[in-house]
């Protein structure tokens, strides 16, 4: 319901250095991804000369042909990307990896999150003469890397990031050598894996899954990774960290089955709506969870407060991205089309429905109807993350402050509009129990709490500095 809910993941990163099918297993890797970006996706690739790159607007199996995937099929080294792309950014050219040539070597450049001085940095560089093939915010690293001075190349891509603000997984790769970083606050998801010996990068560890890897561990903010012929050389290119993960990764964006730390995502939203129905005082017969991504905290809910869980709604998987489009009326239209109540589970029933997040309540008020019309005696609606209140500067598409319900509204007031019998929000202090409880080392809550971990020095939403960079 990605587009549904103004609440879409920027990226999707995948890299693999040293396997005879490294492209196809890009290939099937951002297969496993796609649910971080539907709107692009591409590949890079290296035999050890040139690099090669596809890529194309779309679903993935829409973005690369047949052809395509066969002239990159050679290559024993390759990165891949897919992306969700805000309305203005939407362009072929912004589609992601990157791929620049210079005499000095080329690079392919695979990126998610979002540089929040990236605007600065930018203007600065085509004051001094820069011109810029893109309006992502990704491509400063490229200009910035090319006047890096330094001994080696690491030493270079050290300095490049040192200069860079925000939220950034990176994924690079050179002729000779595939360089993995994380920003200094480890936003964004990064996993080291291995495949037959080939060192792998993925956003999540179900693209481990997908292609039979070995998860072997998340990076670390501030870490800098180079995978070469020659091995594995793990470093650093600040001293500093603050660890400050996105909770939305573990609420929403991730897939249940992939691990942070060695726990599934499903198994932190199970506890997320065990916390829940602790707060939750509600007598109720049955709890349903919106699916797919609030079934493991309506499943959590069930279990601690043990009232039995149903499946009182079911949603339409095949409901094309054609059907989805902007405005209030589609929007309710699209949400009518893909989620349905199960009539004989919710009538006459008093129903508590765990959703993961509300963003601009327009699903939470169509569920609530739906399930009025289809009989329920009362709607109870409980959420697995706090009232959503601010919007994101680091790689989450979490609309503006105007669009967010709970932004201006109290919980009274989101409970009337949405139609609901009762409504209850998981507290932050509960929320950060259970990241705390699976090894989290610190999380952000800035769209809960309006405390941002890094400055936004560009002072813009991503849609804002599009905007600007195309000088609208
Ligand atoms: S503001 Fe919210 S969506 Fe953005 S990184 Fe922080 S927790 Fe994630």
């Amino acid at each position: 319901m990605y587009e549904l809910r103004g609440l879409n993941e920027e990226c999707g990163l995948f890299g693999i250095w040293g396997h005879p099918e490294a492209s196809e297993l890009t290939y099937m890797a951002l297969h496993s991804l796609q649910h971080r970006g539907q709107e692009g996706a591409g590949i890079v690739a290296t035999g050890g000369d040139y690099l090669f790159g596809a890529r194309g607007m779309g679903l993935l199996t829409e973005a690369l042909s047949q052809s395509q995937l066969e002239s990159l099929r050679p290559f024993s080294k390759s990165i891949g990307h897919v992306r969700y792309a805000t309305s203005d950014s939407s362009a072929l050219s912004n589609v992601q990896p990157f791929l620049f040539k210079s005499h000095i070597g080329d690079l392919g450049l695979a990126h998610n999150g979002n540089i929040v001085n990236a605007l600065q940095i930018r203007r600065a560089l085509e004051d001094d003469g820069a011109i810029f093939q893109t309006t992502s915010d990704s491509e400063v690293f490229a200009h910035l890397l090319r006047r890096a001075k330094g001994p080696s190349r690491k030493a270079r891509i050290k300095t490049t990031l040192q200069q860079l603000k925000g939220a950034f997984a990176f994924v690079i790769l050179h002729e000779d050598a595939m360089t993995v970083a994380l920003d200094d606050h480890g936003v964004r998801p990064l996993m080291l894996g291995m495949l037959d010996g080939a060192y792998c990068v993925a956003s999540e560890t179900c693209a481990f899954t997908a292609i039979g890897a070995e998860y072997i561990r998340d990076l670390e903010p501030g870490e800098l990774i180079t995978i070469s012929d020659d091995g594995i050389d793990f470093d650093r290119y600040t001293a500093f960290e603050n660890p400050s993960m996105c909770s939305m990764e573990y609420i929403y964006f991730a897939r249940a089955d992939s691990e942070f730390r060695g726990t599934s995502t499903y198994t932190i939203r199970k506890a997320l709506g065990e916390e829940l129905a602790k707060e939750m005082d509600i007598k109720a017969d049955i709890v349903i969870g919106v699916p797919d991504s609030s079934l493991a905290a309506a499943k959590g809910f069930s279990d601690e407060s043990g009232i039995p869980g149903e499946q009182g709604l079911l949603k339409n998987r095949y409901v094309g991205r054609t059907f989805i489009a902007s405005g209030q009326e589609a929007r309710e239209r699209a949400v009518r089309m893909k989620l349905s109540p199960v009539r004989d589970i919710v009538e006459g029933k008093s129903i508590i429905v765990i959703d993961d997040s509300i963003v601009r309540g327009t699903t939470s008020k169509f569920i609530v109807k739906a399930l009025k019309e289809a009989g329920a005696r009362e709607v109870h609606m409980g959420v697995s993350s706090p009232p959503l209140k601010n919007p994101c500067y680091y790689g989450i598409d979490v609309s503006t402050h105007a669009e967010i319900i709970a932004s201006s509204k109290s919980n009274e007031e989101v409970r009337e509009e949405i139609g609901a019998d009762s409504l209850t929000y998981l507290s932050v202090e509960r929320m950060h129990q259970v990241y705390e409880r699976f090894g989290s080392r610190g999380q952000c809550d800035a769209c809960f709490t309006g405390n941002y971990p890094i400055e936004n020095t560009d002072g813009l939403l991503p849609q804002e500095k599009d905007a600007k960079t195309k000088g609208v």
